[in-house]
């Protein structure tokens, strides 16, 4: 049958006039694309048999939330830089040097940029749907997919664990228990997770709780869920219970902190990870998913320092799942992977050419996202640009010719042009009279230079990334191609080129389930 295309648009402006052929069409279409193909491993004897066919019992997805290839190899270049003294010396993450490793597409029904709702659906389910949607059929979104979180846990008896730094009922987290035409069906996605029967939810806040009559909380108590919502709460959380962990230091949109905000011995991503695997750990087995979220939410608006340090932490999560690993190597598969790139993040900016200096981004002590805080007092002080650069040096360690530092070599790649000043300037007092706009709301130029952000805040980034020879393209996502690190039973499997509904498959394979 003849492959039917929609456009977003085009989608849209049909609306219900959609003619039925075409729907039908739409989902033969769809149905052929998830058609499961027969992994490259099994015509290979010798990689088929590397593991011994064994059905891995402990498995740990992890996702990097809109973790390109570049939002890796910056965090390794930066960890290596910072601990050799600025030298061109690569870090090793946890998952860098596993032995098997994928290229994956992340295309969905509607766009060659995907969103989180239909890429977390192709990992959880197998199945292409449009931007948007979780686990519903493209087009018609009535029929849902059944995720392999929920085949391992009605099947096979494995626990299952959801994990995510930003809120639970995000898209990506969402996605492997919950099934809706939107996204943004917050509430419902809440009733879903009370009704999963999984065993460990950890992170960040329900987005629309008391959406009904009854609140999203009170669904989980009645499902017999441990509500828990301090840090003290978590650690206490023993073996075999069955707990809602609700972060309680939370910072934008009730998420858990960016990495680079969080206070010393405030739980991160690695905590919940290894209390989880407390929690779940059992004979039968059990199915993890850990999702780093802010990773996609620091590229969104440019922050690369914010990505390398979440990158970071997500590497210290999928190392408590390697020291698991080491104890239990014959039964454990850990991947690591990301649902598609954000921001187009890349290496290397024009007027370094060939040089980066990431040094510099030792400088930056807090996400964009706490410095719109400190904006927000400048506003409310009528604070000069001149106040406003002394904060800029405190967060962002960028400063003027004729700062107290300029001749100290530590900030000898800091130091401001004319050019960049001005820049600042600008976005400085857009910041302090028109503030963060929506993208129909201002001019052309203005969207390229702030998206719908706090302009000074996105400013600084910008400015700081060009001067540590980092550059993006977009505010948004990418149709660039993640990488796939795995090892452990089966993990042989996920070698080559391939889509991101193959991860399903592959696992489902794994773990004989239908
Ligand atoms: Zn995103």
């Amino acid at each position: 049958m003849k492959n039917v295309k929609f456009s977003r648009r085009s989608f849209l402006k049909a609306g219900a006039a959609a003619s039925v052929a075409s729907l039908v069409a739409a989902n033969a279409a769809a149905a052929s694309a998830a058609e499961p193909k027969a992994p490259a491993a099994d015509e290979n004897g010798l990689l088929d048999g590397l593991f011994g066919g064994k059905t891995p019992k402990y498995i740990f997805l992890f996702i990097g939330d809109g973790m390109g290839l570049p939002q890796i190899q910056s965090a390794s270049f930066y960890k290596g830089t910072v601990e050799n003294n600025g030298a061109v010396i690569p870090a090793e993450l946890s998952f860098m040097k596993f032995p098997f490793t994928g290229s994956v597409t992340t295309y969905d029904s509607t766009s060659f940029c995907p969103d989180s709702a239909s890429t977390a659906t192709s990992i959880a389910s197998g199945e292409k749907t449009e931007s948007g949607v979780i686990n519903m059929t493209p087009w018609t979104r009535d029929v849902p997919f059944e995720t392999i979180a929920e085949k391992l846990h009605s099947q096979k008896g494995y626990k299952v664990g959801i994990l995510s730094t930003v809120n639970i009922d995000h898209a990506t987290p969402a996605a492997f228990y919950a099934h809706q035409a939107s996204r943004k069906n917050y509430y419902e996605i809440g009733e879903e997770l009370a009704n999963s029967g999984f065993e460990y939810f950890a992170g960040g806040d329900f987005q629309d709780p008391r959406g009904g009559a009854v609140s999203n909380y009170d669904m989980a108590i009645a499902k017999g869920y441990k509500l828990v919502t301090t840090q003290a709460g978590a650690a206490a959380l023993k073996a075999g219970d069955k707990a809602l962990v609700i972060a309680e230091q939370r910072a934008d949109a009730a998420a858990m902190n960016y990495s680079i905000d969080a206070a010393a011995g405030e739980w991160q991503l690695s905590d919940y990870v290894r209390k989880g695997i407390e929690v779940l750990d059992n004979p039968n087995g059990f199915f993890m998913m850990a999702e780093s979220g802010k990773i996609d939410w620091a590229c969104h608006a440019n922050d690369t320092a914010a990505s390398i340090h979440d990158v970071l932490e997500m590497s210290n999560a999928v190392q408590v799942a390697v020291d698991f690993y080491n104890q239990h190597p014959n039964d454990t598969l850990i991947l690591v992977t990301a649902d598609h790139e954000t921001g187009g993040m890349t290496i290397g900016f024009t007027t370094t050419n060939y040089d980066t200096y990431l040094t510099n981004l030792t400088k930056q002590t807090m996400s964009f996202v706490k410095f719109d805080s400190i904006i927000d007092t400048l506003r409310a002080q009528g604070a000069s640009f001149e106040a406003a650069m002394a904060e800029a040096k405190k967060a962002f360690g960028l400063i003027t010719a004729n700062d107290a530092d300029a001749a100290n070599p530590e900030y000898e790649n800091l130091i401001l042009t004319d050019y960049e000043l001005e820049g600042l300037r600008t976005a400085y007092e857009r910041s302090m009279t028109v503030g963060a706009a929506g993208q129909g709301d201002m001019t052309q130029r203005d969207y390229e230079l702030y998206g719908t952000y706090q302009p000074f805040s996105v400013e600084l980034c910008h400015v700081l990334n060009h001067k540590s020879g980092m550059d993006h393209t977009t505010w948004s996502h990418t149709g660039a191609p993640v990488n796939l690190y795995a090892i452990g039973a089966g993990s042989d499997k996920f070698t080559g080129a391939f889509d991101n509904t193959e991860i399903f498959h592959k696992l489902a394979e794994l773990t004989n389930v239908q």
